[in-house]
């Protein structure tokens, strides 16, 4: 077990909101292990809005984080079940680093995406180990969170267009806010684009954009 003082740092250091570190195992050649808590000794329940500090069960999941200098690193996470004394029912905590039902953190996600909107999908998933389907998904969450967050702070919206395949097959297109090349959403996928049509190497490589 750590100490108090070095689980103090390596929280700091993992720099994750609401959660703090208990322990942490380095296997060679596998990746780093942080066994993390939330900080939050409630939650709120999704059906009726009242928190709640009945625990009901624990749960243990293995997150995928950031790596550190080409290490895995994986976070032991237990999300919790609580008993609503409002409504009766089980639920599960919203943890606010991770999305509902997903195994990566949201920091993992964005870092992901960035990489695909100057790639294509198969040459991160390749790089990443991730699988395709897990990169579609990381693009639609990161559009939908988006949208829900600060859609007022647009100003340049383009459009751009990811690969899943560079060169050849699917494609799909992505509004990006221009200023904080972030994706907005993603449209669905279409054939190639014709053989003329010319994509610049490397970014900014939209295609259009247009001033709001
Ligand atoms: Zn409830």
């Amino acid at each position: 077990m750590l100490l108090q003082s070095q689980a103090s740092q390596l929280t700091e250091l993992l720099g994750l909101p609401e959660a703090k570190v208990e322990d942490m195992t380095i296997i060679d050649g596998v990746g780093v292990f942080f066994v993390v808590r939330s900080t939050r000794r409630d939650a709120e329940c999704p059906r009726c809005g009242k928190r709640s500090r009945h625990l009901h069960t624990n749960n243990g999941y293995d997150i995928e984080d950031l790596p550190w200098n080409d290490q895995s690193v994986v976070l032991r996470v237990n999300r919790r079940q609580f008993w609503c004394e409002g409504c009766g029912e089980v639920f599960s905590e919203e943890l606010v680093f991770v999305n509902k039902r997903r195994l990566y953190t949201k920091r993992l996600a964005n870092q992901i995406v960035g990489q695909v909107l100057g790639s294509s999908i198969r040459s991160v998933a390749a790089r990443t180990g991730m699988s395709e389907e897990q990169i579609e998904t990381m693009l639609k969450d990161a559009g939908e969170a988006y949208l829900l967050e600060t859609p007022e702070g647009l100003k340049y919206l383009g459009i751009d267009e990811i690969a899943v395949v560079k060169g050849q097959g699917k494609y799909y297109g992505v509004l990006v806010n221009l200023e904080t090349h972030q994706p907005i959403t993603l449209l669905p996928s279409r054939s190639p684009p014709p053989a003329t049509a010319v994509t610049p190497p490397s970014r900014p490589r939209y295609r259009y954009s247009i001033t709001i």
